[in-house]
């Protein structure tokens, strides 16, 4: 199947980025959310990033131009029914997610595919509530998606080889690199990385090293680009948290155990850079440890 048209449904950090790559390689988006106000920030956003690349000759001015009108947005999710593909990036909730795609079901067109960017819940259980577990997957972006090459397709265990192969073509397009997982929890990357992040926590708990030396040790002795403790709270301490608890209870594993000293970050309400503090204080100007 030729994908022409893609609707993506979350116009958070996710969505607006999806959008914005897929614009960019020449799809027709719709992007939909239940707020006006995303909608309006994703738009901006868009133009700005995209702006950037111009004023650094990356883009032409009309190649921009010719990318923000392949555009559109909706707060209506039945108008996204007759994309050929359609990407969900709401808010990690089961309910959420279950809800949508039962709005959906009435509106779809015959042939289009639905996927999912979730990070942690599983692309079976959400086929199961649709109409079309064969034409269902998971299209797993990673953050931030314009800048990171990698997309996770999952299949569900009904997904057939013609969604699977019109999903990597969409990829290819997209300048990126397909990784194929099946659906466990945390599929690939969350897989290794979470336990990674959470032994961290434990090595901080257990006053083996400190944030400082911890960073350090993985930044110049396993030559990782940051620290997994700067990264967990790049990605956010209740999504670490929630994505430990999903490895725990899937995989049934004391070993994913999540950390007490990750949870108590949580409960403070300190989840990383987007509440300025978790593992470092982000209020000033430049981060400082918090233990
Ligand atoms: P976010 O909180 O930035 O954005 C979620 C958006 O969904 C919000 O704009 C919200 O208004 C919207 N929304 C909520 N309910 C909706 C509904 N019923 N219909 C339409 N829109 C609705 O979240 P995010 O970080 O962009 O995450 C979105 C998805 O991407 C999640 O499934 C998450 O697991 C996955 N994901 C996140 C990351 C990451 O690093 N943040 C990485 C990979 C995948």
């Amino acid at each position: 199947m030729d994908i022409k048209t893609v609707g993506v449904i979350g116009a958070g950090q996710m969505g607006s980025g999806i959008a914005q790559v897929m614009m960019t390689a020449g799809y027709e988006v719709l992007l939909n959310d239940i707020s006006q106000d995303s909608l309006d920030k994703a738009v901006a956003q868009i133009d700005a990033l995209l702006e950037r690349q111009v004023s650094r000759d990356r883009m032409a001015a009309a190649d921009k131009a010719a990318a923000m009108a392949r555009l559109h947005t909706t707060l209506t999710l039945s108008d996204l029914g007759p994309s050929d593909l359609i990407i969900e990036a709401a808010t990690e909730r089961e309910t959420v997610k279950m809800a949508i795609f039962e709005d959906l079901r009435a509106h779809l067109g015959r042939d289009t595919i639905l996927t999912s960017n979730t990070s942690s819940i599983s692309i079976t259980r959400l086929a199961s509530r649709t109409d079309r577990p064969e034409k269902f997957m998971g299209f797993h972006f990673m953050n931030p998606v314009p800048v990171m090459q990698l997309v996770e397709l999952i299949r569900g265990i009904a997904t057939d080889d013609a969604t699977y192969d019109t999903c990597l073509k969409v990829v290819e397009n997209l300048g990126k690199t397909a990784a194929s997982a099946e659906d466990f929890p945390g599929f690939i990357v969350n897989r290794i990385l979470m336990p990674m992040i959470n032994e961290a926590v434990y090595t901080l708990y257990e006053g083996v090293g400190s944030v400082q030396s911890i960073d350090e040790s993985m930044k110049l002795g396993a030559n990782h680009p940051m620290g997994p403790l700067q990264l967990a709270d790049f990605i956010g301490l209740d999504t670490c948290l929630a994505i430990m608890n999903v490895l725990h209870d899937g995989l049934a594993d004391t070993k994913y155990r999540p950390c007490p000293l990750l949870t108590k970050y949580v409960e403070a309400g300190w989840l990383g850079r987007k509440t300025k503090r978790g593992f470092y204080d982000y209020r000033g100007e430049t981060p400082v440890p918090t233990r």
